[in-house]
């Protein structure tokens, strides 16, 4: 596996490996991989000749208030990590490389960008939008993995994708969650024990709001009235939004009627705050996002 640090090393590398008509898939993370992470490395080696991570904490996507000093670094074992799943690239720049003095440009989606988690976290958005931007310029993959983890992030992604005529497909990888449910992420490693398992409240919410569709509930805030219940009944538990809303649009929605609904959540554990989501549908519905996008290229 090669690693970079530079722009231009990585973007001569990578001007050889298209001259011999290799695809490239690539991944951005922030590190400390999980198998969350390996999943979406898994999924680009699947389609792609070559899957390239990106390994970089963002610090225009934190807040003031937020963890972006904490935030779990492990170089080494991420490159170890990388390298078994198959990774042939890793692009792990230093801050300056990608925000030399003087930066000052910044994607804003003002819509995506300020509802659930950029109503909690003002900038953040801007802060993601710009940096993928960034990194799909340098890399210029053919595609480019995300998780559906992060739905909101997916969304904005695609959108700015489609509203820029960027030249990539995003492709959207489902949720890898332990065995009790509860959905990996980095954050997880900031858990106690006792916080961990109150944590699994999130996944046992969005297995109620899944059986409640399934057995024909359609009003909205009846079935919201419940799944806040479910959080509240873990003392550990404070949520910060808890939502139905469409799954393309990520508005609220009022009925349940024929479609997919999305229940997103950010749950406060303790000091840690963590997001989850799930799709619904009503029985005899398969849950689906939404039609894609013809790219207009
Ligand atoms: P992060 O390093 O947290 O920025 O995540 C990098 C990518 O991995 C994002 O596209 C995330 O949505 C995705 N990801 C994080 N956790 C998971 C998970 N549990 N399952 C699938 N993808 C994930």
């Amino acid at each position: 596996m090669r690693t970079f640090q530079h722009i231009a090393a990585l973007r001569t590398y990578l001007r050889v490996m298209r001259d011999e008509g290799k695809t490239v898939g690539l991944v951005p993370t922030m590190g400390a991989l999980h198998e969350g992470h390996l999943s979406l490395f898994n999924r680009a080696k699947m389609d792609c000749d070559l899957a390239v991570a990106t390994i970089f904490v963002n610090p225009t996507q934190f807040g003031r208030n937020e963890d972006f000093d904490a935030y779990p670094r492990d170089l080494n074992h991420d490159l170890q990590l990388a390298s078994n799943a198959g990774v042939v690239a890793v692009f792990h720049p230093s801050v300056d490389e990608l925000y030399p003095a003087g930066f000052q440009t910044t994607i804003v989606l003002p819509q995506i960008s300020s509802m659930l988690e950029g109503a909690y976290r003002p900038g953040h958005f801007e802060g993601v939008a710009t940096i993928v931007n960034k990194l799909f310029n340098i890399v210029q993959p053919d595609r480019a993995y995300f998780g559906m983890k992060d739905y909101q992030q997916l969304t904005l992604i695609e959108r700015m994708v489609y509203d820029l005529n960027l030249h990539l497909d995003v492709v959207a990888v489902p949720t890898m969650r332990d065995e009790n449910g509860l959905a990996l992420s980095s954050r997880n490693k900031y858990l106690s024990p006792e916080e961990k398992k109150a944590a699994f409240v999130l996944n046992r919410t969005l297995k109620k709001a899944e059986a409640a569709m399934l057995d024909g509930e359609t009003d909205s805030a009846t079935l919201l009235a419940s799944l806040n219940e479910e959080i509240d009944s873990e003392p550990l538990a404070k949520i910060d939004y808890l939502e139905l809303v469409n799954p393309e649009t990520l508005l609220p929605v009022s009925t349940l009627s024929n479609a997919t609904t999305l229940v997103v959540m950010a749950v406060r554990i303790g000091k840690t705050r963590l997001i989850d989501n799930q799709l619904v549908a009503p029985a005899g519905i398969k849950p689906v996002r939404f039609k894609k996008r013809e790219t207009i290229c």
